[in-house]
């Protein structure tokens, strides 16, 4: 079998469990491999429609497995959620419950609900598409180019280039990730720690709590409002954020209206490679 129809044989083997285990109907969920950038996989409702897109770069690489056997029931999981809300939503701890329920990574998928005790915790893609949270004096590290961390496990490597996100605040979890864009430079890398599986001081699990709204002159230094929204977008992307949160995030990150914030997304979508709304 090719990767791609390993990919597919696996989704309809997970249809199989959700429809059995979430009675749901998954017969006419799109299967697409035309995601670009550094998603993984994304789910996505259009309409009435489901579907599913896979990144057909990671088909080729050592992110093949990771795609298989844990994109697939991210994204499923994602789907049945979004047929199913009563189940749970975004990567909250009902969604993290299907995800398990259908073979995904059940401790990648009760990490995403932990965020650091004290500070901002940020949330990073690696470059084969794992993610893994960070307290605020790493991502600093990070950030000013004093540290790149590779993940233990074949799981890729995170540097000041990979996109991240806030996604909680004093033990808090952020109802919604606030996306920040990712540098652009490609400086090489000064130093190289390799990781330890990082040691969380002490962390809640937090109710979820209204996000904080990035104030853009902070948080985008020096950037184009076009740039700061597909930044946001292809984040958005690649944690399944609505459509309608994408465009609250831009504003909130640009000072757009709605309406201007709609037409941004509509003229750069086709630049960052995802579906005009
Ligand atoms: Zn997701």
């Amino acid at each position: 079998m090719t990767p791609r129809e390993q990919i597919i044989a696996k989704c309809q083997e997970v249809f199989a469990t959700a429809t059995r285990l979430y009675s749901v109907d998954l017969t006419a969920v799109g299967i697409h491999f035309d995601l670009v950038g550094r998603a993984a996989g994304y789910a996505c409702r259009r309409g009435t429609r489901y579907y599913m897109r896979f990144n057909n770069d990671m088909m080729k690489r050592e992110a093949f497995d990771h795609v298989l056997n844990n994109t697939v029931p991210h994204e499923i999981a994602h789907i049945v959620c979004m047929m199913n809300p009563s189940l749970g939503r975004s990567h909250n701890s009902g969604w993290a419950r299907v995800c398990a329920q259908l073979g995904g990574n059940a401790e990648r998928c009760h990490k995403e609900d932990v965020v650091y005790g004290k500070g901002t915790t940020y949330e990073y893609t690696s470059s084969t598409g794992h993610t893994h949270r960070f307290s605020q004096v790493i991502h600093r590290k990070i950030q000013a180019g004093l540290a790149t961390y590779t993940l233990k496990g074949g799981k890729g490597r995170i540097d000041r280039t990979s996109a991240h996100s806030v996604v909680g605040h004093q033990g808090r979890t952020l109802a919604e990730p606030i996306v920040k864009k990712a540098a652009t430079v490609t400086a090489p890398v000064q130093a190289v720690i390799p990781t330890a599986p990082v040691r969380l001081p002490t962390f809640h699990i937090g109710a979820p709590v209204a996000p904080v709204v990035a104030k853009p002159a902070t948080s985008f230094a020096g950037a184009s409002k076009a740039s700061i929204a597909r930044a946001i977008m292809l984040a958005g992307h690649t944690r399944g954020m609505s459509y309608e949160d994408v465009i609250t995030a831009i504003m909130a990150a640009t000072g757009h209206e709605r309406q201007l914030a709609r037409a941004t997304y509509k003229a750069n979508a086709p630049k960052v490679g995802i579906p005009v709304q």
